[in-house]
């Protein structure tokens, strides 16, 4: 989207997505016969500013020399801009309209102003709402451009100028692709594209405005009982969102602990001081497993849930769950952040859904990041003092989590047909519950099924993998507890409850399994009420420091629950 530069009557310069008289602000008296990306705009602005740092946006006698000026710019930059002249707007005549198209017009005004609250969006994410509120494309532009006019929001380019380079303004990327346009070198951000193109002749609407509109009676109606260990991180958690120096906090808890529930008294207290709250977590299934619970928890709260990654999704309300891609469609939207997952696939390692996340917050905001299994990043901000730590050690059974049992394999756990001295302990396994195998690689599944299949042919045994097209389907069979051994990669590492389950993690010395993995497959075991206790056993040739820091996180966290009496000796 261009926009064309505006002079007014009293002399301000300004710019507009449109040069029709009609539609521009009623003082407006020329405007310039070329429009312009907003990063050019900039360009010019900061050109002009350099030579007299009082001359743009200024009032005044200069009006004539400044638009000159701005001209002789434009051409020395060699952009390749046709028509380039001031032209005079005559002042706005009243236009007329029925009563009917007024009530209509505040109808779609009001939908619009409640829509957008908090939010970043992409022309094309305007072009959605359009269609959604069923108005024209040039409509939603001028609804959106009157809210910049009256100070509510802000135009920005989405790739911008940045000292020598550039800077997407949605992802916060600065590794961009450069190409030649028209008017100058123009940049591209690959990193954000998955929720739309995102580029330098792009701009982005940020809506400056607060989701809440002040304090917020809260019906917050819990449906559990918070254990002991709960009770005690959420009254942290609690100390933490009210008044803690620190911007940032960690809540790391046992595998199966029930961190979310830890956070739900806080966000009510939250939600009643008028405060925005958002809930995160990089992946669609565990937005799927919170919507529920906090529909439940707060009956009568509007409640937001924004998942995927590309559709964008319309809603209104103080109290937001969605992916973190979503994440990056606001902007200094929320006060108290709970993010779930930080160390997990596609957050982690991406530069651009954390920067996201970061914007997302609101000045003096809180973010809580909420983890099993720490990131380095986050071990780091806490060491330096940085980031306050929470301790939820313990699981609601107080059983304490199962230590991992390192079974040392003489040969290569590559499937090549033969087995170990540990298969024979795949029996006693299978004597507490169903077993489940991780392996390190796709092409380990189908032959480990073939092999474990000769080996006990009265066993029902299956096996899935991310591409599989069966994998649903097999998952449920699981659930339901229908196999003696199910073959898996990593796909099965999070986000799952299997009642009775034991696990085996074959090479578990494999690069593709680091701490964090490990201790998440270990953390499927012995979750339920039903068995709060099992096996877990790593096979390998050797001894990985991946595979002693997972027994040793797990050995602190049961020894820290020992210590304040969450768990039974
Ligand atoms: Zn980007």
């Amino acid at each position: 989207m261009n926009f064309f530069l505006t002079f007014d009557k009293n002399g301000n310069v300004s710019f507009s997505p449109f040069r029709e008289r009609d539609k521009l602000n009623s003082s407006v008296i020329s405007c310039l016969g070329t429009p312009l990306s907003l990063a050019n705009i900039q360009v010019v602005q900061e050109r002009l500013q350099r030579q007299d740092p009082f001359a743009f946006w200024r009032k005044g006698s200069k009006q004539k020399d400044t638009k000159l000026e701005i001209l002789k710019i434009i051409k020395a930059l060699g952009w390749d801009a046709q028509d380039l002249t001031w032209e005079d707007v005559s002042p706005t005549s009243e236009i007329d309209q029925s009563r009917v198209d007024e009530e209509r017009d505040n109808e779609v005004r009001k939908a619009f102003n409640r829509l957008v609250l908090g939010r970043q969006l992409s022309c094309g994410d305007l072009r959605g709402l359009a269609r959604e509120l069923k108005i024209k494309d040039e409509e939603i532009t001028k609804l959106a451009h009157c809210s910049v006019e009256q100070g509510s929001a802000q135009w920005v380019p989405a790739v911008r100028h940045n000292g020598s380079g550039w800077q997407c303004q949605r992802c916060g990327e600065k590794d961009v692709e450069e190409w030649p346009s028209l008017c100058g070198m123009a940049a591209t951000c690959r990193s954000c594209e998955s929720i739309g193109s995102s580029s330098s002749l792009d701009v982005l609407y940020r809506d400056q405005r607060s989701l809440m509109d002040g304090p917020s009676e809260v019906l917050f109606r819990p449906h559990w009982t918070l254990t002991e260990a709960q009770r005690l991180a959420s009254e942290q958690v609690a100390g933490f969102i009210r008044d803690a120096p620190e911007e940032t906090a960690l809540l790391w808890a046992a595998c199966g602990a029930g961190k979310t529930e830890v956070c739900f008294p806080s966000a009510a207290w939250a939600l009643e001081q008028g405060k925005s709250v958002l809930f995160a977590a990089p992946r669609q299934d565990v937005i799927n497993d919170v919507a529920p619970r906090l529909r439940r928890d707060f009956p009568d709260y509007p409640l937001q849930v924004l998942t995927g990654t590309s559709l964008v999704k319309f809603q209104s309300g103080g109290m937001v769950l969605a992916t973190t891609h979503q994440v990056l469609r606001f902007w200094c939207a929320f006060d108290v952040v709970f993010m779930d997952e930080m160390d997990a696939f596609p957050y982690h390692g991406s530069r651009a859904l954390a920067w996201g996340l970061k914007h997302a917050l609101r000045r003096n905001g809180k973010i809580l990041y909420l983890t099993a299994t720490p990131s380095p990043e986050g071990l780091k901000g806490v060491q330096k003092g940085k980031i306050r730590l929470i301790r939820l050690p313990a699981r609601h059974h107080r059983t304490a989590l199962p230590v991992p049992i390192w079974e040392r394999s003489r040969h290569s756990l590559e499937p090549n047909g033969s087995t170990g001295v540990w298969v024979a302990q795949l029996e006693t396994l299978r004597g507490q519950g169903s077993v489940l195998v991780f392996v390190p690689k796709i092409s380990w599944v189908d032959p480990w099924i073939k092999c474990l299949q000769r080996r006990f042919p009265d066993w029902c045994v299956d096996g899935s993998y991310s591409s599989d097209p069966g994998r649903s389907t097999k998952i449920e069979r699981l659930r339901q507890g229908k196999y003696d051994l199910f073959v898996s990669t990593t796909i099965l590492e999070r986000g799952i409850t299997l009642s009775g389950i034991q696990v085996v993690v074959l090479a578990a010395d494999h690069p593709v399994f680091d701490e964090r993995a490990l201790v998440q497959m270990a953390g499927r075991v012995g979750r339920t009420r039903e068995s709060p206790a099992g096996s877990v056993l790593f096979v390998s040739t050797r001894m990985t420091l991946a595979m002693q820091t997972a027994v040793q996180w797990i050995e602190e966290q049961n020894r820290l629950a020992l210590e304040l009496g969450l768990i039974e000796t």
